[in-house]
């Protein structure tokens, strides 16, 4: 530590000893005045000093320390010390601020930070996007005069820290928030805002999805059901009108079993543990196949073409293959009134994208299904997709098999004319 003590004594010392000598040599007179000049001189260095310092006190940030010499030399040179090691440490705080803003600001929730009477004090840009805020208009805003939802003017006043809180259409309609506070520092709040539109809109899909399943397989339990009554209740069990029953009842349990099959088969097309097998895929061999099958469905009724414009194959799962480009036809000779025409064509694009597609002079679709039609359970017209054993999961299996492949499902219809479906698979699948 700087010792301020011994300069000053040693310099009093040293006056007084010469004054003393002067005294000796001289009298009393010219000792007192050298005495007091010294002094005097001491006290201006001091004064000057001093005034050096409080003038550099004023503004410590741009004005220079000023230089001493003697023990103001020493204190001038702490004090730059001291304003380096300041600054350097404030540099680093802001360096750290400026992270924490950057964390912030990445965070995949809105935060809001509230003062104790509920002003804003910080957003980060989330925040800002959730509720409709704007940091640089709104820090000091009382938050319940920006987000006025009675909602959350109740939750906010009631402090619920437990809970988090259900906020829709904070900034747009179809907007859900989950906001939560966290009470922190005293009396301060945060709020964290999520996103939770994606999770209500899957959860009103699976709400949807058992309502629908269930009500596919209450029509034909009940027949079945209606049946098995009828049977019990008749003492003597009637040949002919058990012989009428039993294919009814086959009919029903078989609806049955088409739509457990295709719940079945999109919930492991759905399943992310199921990897997609890759193998090479003789896709002309397939259609030759697909064409059989769609000749006896049709049973004579239809005029069916295959056409092969290219003999190329493909990099992809064959029963999955088989099972999108069978629902097609088969849709295609359902929706296709007797006497229609059904083409399928297996051809190659000039860019290299191999194209499965089906073409009928069926009923067509109206523009406005188009969008909607692989939706599970989507029907256009339900008691013909029924009649004809539908599930009305078919081109929903078929769009999750096309994304599979990174293929797309194109739909091009007119009403009373006919339709055109092709999935159309990237160029990389193709194998000559
Ligand atoms: P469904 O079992 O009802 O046929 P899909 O998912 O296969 O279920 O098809 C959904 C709906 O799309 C059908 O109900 C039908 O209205 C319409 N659709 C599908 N293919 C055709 C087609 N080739 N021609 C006309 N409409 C079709």
């Amino acid at each position: 530590m700087f010792d301020v003590w011994r300069p000053a004594l040693i310099f009093l010392f040293l006056t007084s000893l010469l004054s003393l000598f002067l005294w000796a040599v001289a009298g009393a007179l010219p000792a007192a005045i050298v005495f007091g000049i010294m002094l005097t001189q001491r006290w201006l260095f001091h004064i000057r000093n001093l005034v050096a310092l409080g003038h550099w006190l004023e503004d410590p940030e741009s004005r220079p320390i000023p230089e001493g010499q003697g023990p103001w030399e020493h204190i001038f040179g702490r004090l730059n010390k001291m304003m380096r090691q300041h600054r350097k440490e404030r540099a680093k705080r802001a360096a750290a601020l400026h992270d924490m803003e950057l964390a912030t600001s990445a965070l995949p929730e809105g935060v809001v930070s509230l003062d104790k009477t509920d002003h804003i004090e910080w957003c980060n840009p989330l925040a800002e996007s959730h509720l409709g805020l704007d940091s640089a208009r709104d820090i000091g805003q009382q938050i319940t005069y920006l987000v006025r939802q009675p909602e959350f003017v109740e939750y906010l006043a009631e402090k619920n820290f437990a809970d988090p809180l259900l906020l829709r259409g904070a900034r747009k309609e179809d907007l859900v928030l989950s906001c939560r506070l966290v009470a922190y520092s005293g009396n301060k709040k945060l709020l964290v805002t999520r996103d939770i539109t994606h999770f209500e809109l899957v959860e009103t899909m699976r709400r949807d999805f058992v309502a629908n399943v269930s009500h596919e397989l209450r029509t034909p339990l009940t027949v079945v059901n209606g049946f098995v009554e009828t049977l019990q209740d008749m003492p003597n069990l009637d040949n002919d009108m058990a012989r009428r029953a039993l294919p009814m009842m086959g009919e029903q349990t078989l609806r049955m079993t088409h739509l457990v099959g295709d719940l079945l088969t999109l919930s492991k097309l759905e399943d992310r543990l199921n990897v997609l097998k890759e193998e090479e895929v003789d896709v002309p061999a397939m259609l030759t196949g697909c064409l059989e099958v769609g000749q006896v469905l049709s049973n004579g009724q239809h005029q069916l073409k295959l056409e092969l414009l290219c003999k190329c194959k493909l990099r992809g799962c064959a029963e999955e293959l088989r099972s999108a480009f069978g629902n097609l036809v088969t849709n295609a000779i359902r929706y296709t009134p007797m006497g229609g025409e059904v083409l399928i064509r297996w051809q190659l694009q000039d860019d290299g994208q191999p194209v499965f597609s089906v073409r009928d002079s069926g009923i067509g679709i109206a523009a406005q299904h188009i969008p909607r039609l692989t939706e599970r359970f989507y029907r256009v017209d339900s008691s013909r997709s029924r009649e004809t054993g539908g599930t009305g999961l078919g081109l929903a299996i078929v769009k999750h098999i096309s994304n599979r492949h990174q293929a797309h499902l194109e739909i091009s219809s007119e009403e009373g004319k006919g339709s055109t479906f092709s999935i159309v698979f990237p160029a990389k699948r193709h194998i000559d």
